[in-house]
C-alpha cells in the first residue's frame, strides 16, 4: 500500500495532533499522509486543503486546460435526461421510465434496460 501526501499547500500549518510527528524534542507539524483521501478525487485530506489549493492554483489550472470565454449551449438535440416516478406502482400499465427533453419538454418512454444502460441516450454526441 503506497501512501500519498495531501496536496494542500498549507496542510502542515493546521496544527492538529495527528499532524504532529517526529522524535521528542524535534517534533514538527507535517503534511498529512494516507493511503487515500476523500476530497478532490483523493488528493486532499479536507475541504480546507482543497480550497487552499484551488485559491492558489485555480487560475493557472484554468489557463493551462483552457478557459471558457464564450457561452456553451445546451441544444434541443442534447437536452435529453432520464427520469422516472419515485412513487410508481406496479399496477400502472404505463412505462415508469422515460426520456425528457429539458428544452421542448417532450417525453419518450424508456424500457428499464435503457434506463439502466449508462451508454443509452437520445442525445447526439
Ligand atoms: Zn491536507
Amino acid at each position: 500500500m503506497t501512501l500519498k501526501y495531501c496536496q494542500g499547500p498549507d496542510c502542515h500549518t493546521y496544527t492538529t495532533q495527528d499532524r504532529l510527528k517526529g522524535m521528542k524534542g524535534s517534533k514538527t507539524f507535517q503534511t498529512r499522509r494516507r493511503s487515500d483521501f476523500y476530497y478532490g478525487d483523493g488528493n486532499f485530506c479536507s475541504m480546507n486543503c482543497y480550497n487552499d489549493w484551488a485559491n492558489k492554483f485555480v487560475d493557472q489550472a484554468i489557463d493551462h486546460f483552457g478557459r471558457v470565454t464564450t457561452a456553451k449551449h445546451l441544444t434541443e438535440e442534447n437536452a435529453w435526461v432520464k427520469d422516472y416516478d419515485y412513487n410508481y406502482r406496479d399496477d400502472n400499465p404505463k412505462s415508469n421510465y422515460r426520456s425528457v427533453n429539458k428544452i421542448t419538454r417532450e417525453q419518450r418512454p424508456l424500457t428499464e434496460e435503457q434506463y439502466d444502460d449508462t451508454n443509452y441516450t437520445l442525445n447526439e454526441r
